[in-house]
């Protein structure tokens, strides 16, 4: 059987899958971890329950994890012996990871020099990954980095203004998120329009409390809105999303602030949260903004504005785009963010039917207009499910030769 454990920066989140990745046999999260209020789901099928759990840190909840899968009550593991391979989500890849690899001693040392970059996930992914190799000694573990998918955006994409030297000599350049995202759902895209990924130019727009959206050409990530940190591109959940960081120099000059206090602003204090003073979450400031929230009404105009900006600044930089794809959270489930951001970009050939765009959770993925150009489409997420597709390809017999050779090795 396969695991797949997806350690978050407060959260432990596991999926075990058959060998052939037909079934998911079990599921669960150990939420917030060091929290007195932690609380632990595990589900078998349908059947589930949520317990109160408290757990100090990520060692504990993989604990919780492990009893959940072995209850003699509810469990679905015999015996640890059971699990043949498991697959791990890690945030950060630095410049070093270009696809998933089978974790040895070196991948883990490298995982501890690119955890500056995202020092509240990649610790906990590396204490996911030692754990397991510690609970199931047999079995072969392999990394699925969220950036590891954009490592193909190219250096005019990448690349900041900044001095080059600067840049080059402490890795600044952007990295992106949600790869793992992209890269699940403009395959699944590519193969609900039953054409090849290579011949089609798209964005993907994943709206969930962190958004990302991908100009991916020929299935290749070429340009990506998150950069260097996890704040940049367009506003999200609680982060700011793009602004001038002359705004940040003000801040600290002129007002006094501290940096921690920027940086608490700009990931935590910003976005949905910080425009409409309500929630960060997309239902709230919908219901909100319908009853006349004018704040929220803000709110909802300034994400889909910078959406609607972005597609066209990818849709130009691509030469036009052959499919335009929702996915994530408020992308899957909303079809008022989704009508808002399509309505008048008609001159890009994007135009959705406003019945099937109604109607696509559990619908037509398609809801492009008939006639339209690009073929606009809803299509879940499922981040575990490339991590386990990855973790099936990379545990193969004859292909952790091939990585000892190269430690770089893509799953593709
Ligand atoms: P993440 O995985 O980044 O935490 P999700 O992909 O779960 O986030 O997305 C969370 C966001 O999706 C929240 O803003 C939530 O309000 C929004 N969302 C979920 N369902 C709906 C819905 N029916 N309509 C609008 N927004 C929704």
């Amino acid at each position: 059987m396969i695991l797949i454990i997806n350690c978050g920066s407060s959260s432990l989140k596991y999926q075990l899958y058959t060998p052939d990745l037909a079934k998911v046999l079990a599921s669960g999260i150990v939420a917030k971890i060091g929290e007195p209020e932690g609380y632990a789901e595990h589900f078998v099928g349908r059947r589930g329950e949520r317990r109160h759990s408290e757990t100090a840190n990520h060692h504990d909840a993989f604990g919780v994890m492990m009893e959940a899968l072995l209850s003699p009550e509810y469990g679905v593991l015999e015996c640890p012996g059971a699990i043949t391979a498991i697959g791990h989500r890690v945030v950060h890849g630095g410049a070093i990871f270009f696809g998933s690899v089978l974790v040895d001693d070196c991948v883990i040392q490298a995982l501890h020099d690119c955890a500056h970059f995202a020092p509240l996930h990649n610790p906990a992914n590396i204490v996911g990954i030692e754990e397991a190799r510690r609970a199931f000694p047999g079995a072969p573990n392999v990394a699925v980095f969220d950036t590891a998918f954009h490592q193909t955006v190219p250096p005019k994409a990448h690349l900041y203004a900044l001095p080059f030297e600067l840049s080059t000599a402490h890795g600044i350049r952007r990295y992106g998120f949600h790869g793992t995202s992209c890269r699940y759902v403009s395959q699944t895209a590519a193969e609900l329009l039953n054409r090849p990924i290579e011949a089609l130019s798209m964005v993907v727009c994943h709206l969930g409390n962190g958004v990302t959206l991908d100009a991916i050409d020929g299935g290749k990530s070429v340009d990506t809105t998150i950069g260097f940190g996890t704040f940049s591109g367009v506003a999200m959940g609680t982060r700011a999303g793009d602004f001038d960081p002359a705004i940040i120099f003000h801040l600290v000059k002129e007002l006094g602030m501290s940096l921690d206090q920027v940086e608490e602003i700009c990931y935590r204090k910003s976005g949905l949260l910080g425009l409409s003073g309500l929630s960060n979450d997309m239902r709230e400031i919908c219901t909100a903004a319908e009853k006349g929230n004018t704040r929220c009404q803000l709110a909802l105009e300034v994400f889909t504005y910078q959406i609607r900006k972005t597609i066209g600044a990818y849709a130009a930089a691509m030469g036009g785009i052959d499919a335009l794809v929702f996915t994530a959270g408020i992308g899957e489930n909303s079809a008022e963010i989704r009508a808002r951001i399509c309505a008048d970009i008609g001159f890009l050939g994007i135009e959705i039917d406003p019945r099937l765009n109604a109607a696509a959770r559990g619908g037509d993925p398609n809801i492009s207009a008939a006639g339209a150009r690009v073929a606009t489409l809803v299509v879940p997420t499922d981040e575990e499910r490339m991590i386990a597709i990855d973790t099936v390809a990379l545990t193969r017999p004859g292909v952790a030769a091939m990585q000892e050779e190269s430690p770089r090795l893509a799953a593709e």
